[in-house]
C-alpha cells in the first residue's frame, strides 16, 4: 500500500485517462495517490472505442487480453454516402482490431488493477486549491460526505467533512475539460475549431454490423454508426444548425466570473440533455435521419436505450504543463468524438508522463525531460486538428476522398505514425 498522506504524485481525475496513469505510475513503483469529486467511476460509455495502438499500451499492463474480453471488435472503418460505402479500410484488421468498449466497463477494470497495486481511488475527494513551489506542488484536499438535513423534509446535501493540504512532487491533471490545474497553470486553451453538437442514440438492432464502423457523410455532416457489445448500435448524429435553447448553465456561471464553480464530475458538463424531453431526441427524429442520411442502415430499432444531445468543442491547451504540474486528456484537448482521440491518446500521454517523472524523481533527470514531453504532444495534436502536417490529397487522390478528406481524416483511430500510414491508404499524403 502506498501512503496515501505522502504521495510522490497527485493524479487530479479518475477518468479513464486519470486511472491510466495513476496505474502506469504504481506499476513503476511511484508512491500515487488518485482522488475524484465524482462518487463513483462513471456509468455510462461516452468514449467508447480503444484504438488498436491503445490496445498495444495495455498489452504492456497484461489488458489486452481482459479488454478484448469485454468488447467487440471492430476491424474495418467504413465512409459512405446515401448511396452506402465509397470507400473503406482496415483499422487494424482481425489481429490487431479496435476494442469497442463500454468505458464505464474500461474504468472498473483500470479501478481493480490499481487496487491490486494497493491504490484506491479517493472518490468525493476534491482538488479545491493547486499552487506550486520550486520542488513541489501545493494541494488543498477537500473530502465531501452525505448529511441529512432539515426538520420537516429531511433532505440529504453533500458537505465538506474534511479538509488536508498534501505536498507531492508533482500533479497530473487528468481533471478534464474544466480542468482546475490547467487554470492554475493559466495556461490558454483557445478553440482551435468550431463547436459540434451531435444526438446520440443507442439501441437493440437485428443489423449485421460486420465488426465495421460506418461514418456516413452528408451534406456537410458527420453520423457515425458504432456497433456496442451484446447486439446493440449507437447512431450519432451531427446537428449542424443546433444550437441549446437554454444556455449551458455552467457555461454562463463561469461567464459571470465563477472561475471554480461547480466540482462535479466535469464530463458530465458536455450532456446537454437526456431522454425525451428534446424533440431532436424522438424516434421520429431518429428515423428521419437515417432516411436522410444514411437510407441503407435498414436494420431494427428495437429498444432505445439512451439518447443524449452532446456538445464537442475542439480546443488545445497552449502547454501541457510547467514545473510541478502536468496534464493529460481532455484537460490538455477536445476534439469530436468520431475517432475516439482524446481518450486514446490521452492514455499514452499519462504513460509518457509517468516514465517521464519516474525518470526525474528516480534517474535525476533534468526539467528539460518534462518541458519535451510538451513539445511531443504539441505536435500529435497539432497534427490531429489539422492545423499542421495535414495529410492532403494529391492528383490520384479519389475526388470523394478528396473532397471529405478533412471529415475522413478526423475519424481516423490512430495518431503519429499509424495515423499517416491509414490516410496514406486513403491516398492523403502527409509532405
Ligand atoms: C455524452 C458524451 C459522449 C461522448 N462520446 C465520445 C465519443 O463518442 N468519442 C470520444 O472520443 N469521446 C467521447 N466523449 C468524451 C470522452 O468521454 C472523454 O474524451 C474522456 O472521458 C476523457 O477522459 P479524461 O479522463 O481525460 O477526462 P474525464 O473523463 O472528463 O475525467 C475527468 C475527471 O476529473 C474529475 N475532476 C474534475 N475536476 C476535479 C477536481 N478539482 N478534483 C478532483 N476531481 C476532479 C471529474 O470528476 C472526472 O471524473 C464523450 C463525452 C460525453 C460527455
Amino acid at each position: 500500500m502506498f501512503d496515501e498522506m505522502r504521495p510522490e504524485v497527485l493524479v487530479v481525475g479518475a477518468g479513464p485517462v486519470g486511472l491510466f496513469t495513476a496505474l502506469a505510475l504504481a506499476r513503476r513503483n511511484v508512491n500515487v495517490r488518485i482522488i475524484d469529486t465524482g462518487v463513483w467511476a462513471c456509468t455510462h460509455s461516452y468514449a467508447l472505442a480503444v484504438h488498436p495502438q491503445a490496445l498495444d499500451l495495455f498489452a504492456q499492463f497484461g489488458l489486452r487480453e481482459k479488454i478484448l474480453s469485454e468488447s467487440y471488435a471492430v476491424g474495418r472503418i467504413a465512409f459512405c454516402d446515401q448511396e452506402g460505402t465509397r470507400v473503406s479500410l482496415e483499422a487494424g484488421g482481425e489481429q490487431h482490431p479496435l476494442a469497442v468498449v463500454r468505458q464505464d466497463a474500461l474504468e472498473n477494470l483500470l479501478e481493480d488493477e490499481l487496487e491490486k497495486l494497493g491504490v484506491r481511488v479517493g472518490w468525493r475527494h476534491e482538488a479545491a486549491a493547486v499552487a506550486q513551489a520550486d520542488d513541489h506542488a501545493r494541494v488543498t484536499v477537500q473530502k465531501f460526505e452525505k448529511e441529512s438535513r432539515g426538520y420537516i423534509v429531511a433532505h440529504t446535501e453533500w458537505v465538506v467533512d474534511k479538509t488536508w493540504e498534501l505536498e507531492p512532487k508533482f500533479v497530473v491533471g487528468a481533471d478534464g475539460s474544466n480542468s482546475r490545474v490547467r487554470r492554475t497553470l493559466d495556461t490558454e486553451f483557445p478553440e482551435v475549431g468550431l463547436a459540434q453538437y451531435f444526438a446520440v442514440f443507442e439501441f437493440k438492432t437485428d443489423a449485421d454490423l460486420q465488426h465495421t464502423v460506418r461514418v456516413a457523410l452528408d451534406g456537410g455532416t458527420m453520423n457515425v454508426l458504432w456497433p456496442l457489445p451484446g447486439g446493440a448500435a449507437r447512431w450519432s448524429f451531427e446537428l449542424p444548425d443546433y444550437r441549446p435553447s437554454a444556455p449551458d448553465p455552467v457555461e454562463a456561471l463561469r461567464k459571470a466570473g465563477f472561475g471554480d464553480f461547480p466540482s462535479e464530475r466535469q464530463k458530465d458538463r458536455v450532456m446537454l440533455s437526456h431522454g425525451l424531453d428534446l424533440p431532436v431526441l424522438d424516434e421520429e427524429h431518429l428515423r428521419r435521419y437515417l432516411r436522410e442520411r444514411a437510407p441503407w442502415f435498414t436494420g431494427s430499432i428495437e429498444k432505445l436505450t439512451w439518447r443524449i444531445v452532446a456538445r464537442f468543442e475542439h480546443r488545445l491547451a497552449k502547454r501541457f504543463g510547467a514545473g510541478r504540474l502536468w496534464l493529460a486528456g481532455d484537460a490538455a484537448h477536445l476534439t469530436g468524438p468520431a475517432g475516439v482521440h482524446s481518450m486514446n491518446l490521452g492514455f499514452w500521454e499519462g504513460d509518457d508522463l509517468a516514465a517521464r517523472i519516474e525518470s526525474v524523481l528516480r534517474g535525476g533527470a533534468g526539467a528539460e525531460t518534462l518541458a519535451s514531453y510538451d513539445a511531443r504532444w504539441q505536435s500529435v495534436w497539432k497534427q490531429l486538428h489539422g492545423l499542421e502536417r495535414v495529410p492532403a490529397a494529391g492528383p490520384q487522390t479519389d475526388g470523394w476522398v478528396a473532397q471529405h478528406a478533412a471529415q475522413i481524416l478526423a475519424s481516423l483511430p490512430a495518431w503519429g505514425a499509424a495515423y499517416e500510414d491509414m490516410a496514406s491508404r486513403l491516398g492523403l499524403i502527409t509532405a
